[in-house]
């Protein structure tokens, strides 16, 4: 799939060509945040950051190292909680998992993909970070791991039965391309797991602006239940459920169409 605005930006000023969800090209002002200004889509409501950060100041937040050498052992902090979460979080998505080829997009360490390994899938983890793929790959040997931005790996690291994605969708320069590798890495019936924040989160601030979730560039899209199931129904998925969370979280599972 091709639009006019999946060239990674930066974008000049002006309205984008389309809503990534909905497709409509009628947009409000949501308001201004860390010098970038925030639309919402008058059709579907979805909140994002236009123009988009220039890919070069993307690159420079989250690249680093070269997946290989010295490691620094406190690059994740908090190491043994992350892996006891992630266990947690694969025992309750070892049905998909199992006997399957499972991919994080967005490994970080490699917590998760390692959780996955030991609920006996065939593990693997994506990071544009070379400093996490380093770690990961020295902390758990027994897992594969990549090193690089998704577009490098379209078309050559397979298909897969399940792809978890946490806290990432959120911080993509390009929605629309990250969509769009997610759904190509897919097999038919496979299963996505994604997280983001929540913004309709109802302990947030009550001006959704003023919410640290609420951080241009870092952050620079914001989902809804309603937005996020419409996303992915775009691109081919049904929703499954949603999973209950008891803080901001927007966790969902979908499932690709045969
Ligand atoms: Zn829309």
């Amino acid at each position: 799939m091709t639009s006019s605005v999946s060239d990674n930006g930066p974008e000049s000023g002006g309205a984008p060509s389309h809503c990534p969800v909905c497709l409509s090209s009628v947009f409000s002002s949501y308001g201004e945040k860390n010098g970038c200004s925030v639309i919402q889509c008058a059709s579907c409501d979805y909140i994002f950051c236009h123009p988009r950060p220039a890919q070069e100041q993307l690159n420079e937040m989250y690249k680093g190292g070269d997946g290989e050498g010295a490691v620094d052992e406190h690059f994740f902090p908090k190491a043994s909680s992350r892996r006891r979460r992630a266990f947690f979080n694969a025992l309750k998505l070892r049905r998909y998992i199992r006997g399957r080829r499972a991919l994080d997009l967005g490994c970080g360490g490699g917590f998760f993909v390692d959780a996955a390994r030991l609920m006996g899938g065939d593990s693997h983890g994506l990071d544009v970070n070379g400093h996490a793929i380093a770690y990961a790959r020295r902390r758990f040997p027994k897992c594969q791991f990549h090193l690089g931005s998704f577009g490098s790996f379209r078309g050559k690291i397979g298909e897969f039965d399940f792809i978890y994605s946490s806290e990432v969708i959120e911080h993509v320069n390009d929605v629309e391309d990250y969509m769009d590798f997610l759904s190509s890495l897919m097999r038919p019936d496979g299963v996505v797991f994604i997280t983001t924040p929540d913004i309709e989160w109802k302990g947030g601030a009550e001006n959704p602006l003023e919410w640290d979730v609420f951080s241009p560039p870092i952050h620079i899209q914001f989902f809804s239940e309603e937005t996020l199931v419409r996303l992915f129904r775009r691109y081919g998925f049904v929703s499954l459920r949603r999973v209950p969370d008891r803080g901001a979280g927007l966790k969902m599972l979908f499932q690709k169409q045969g």
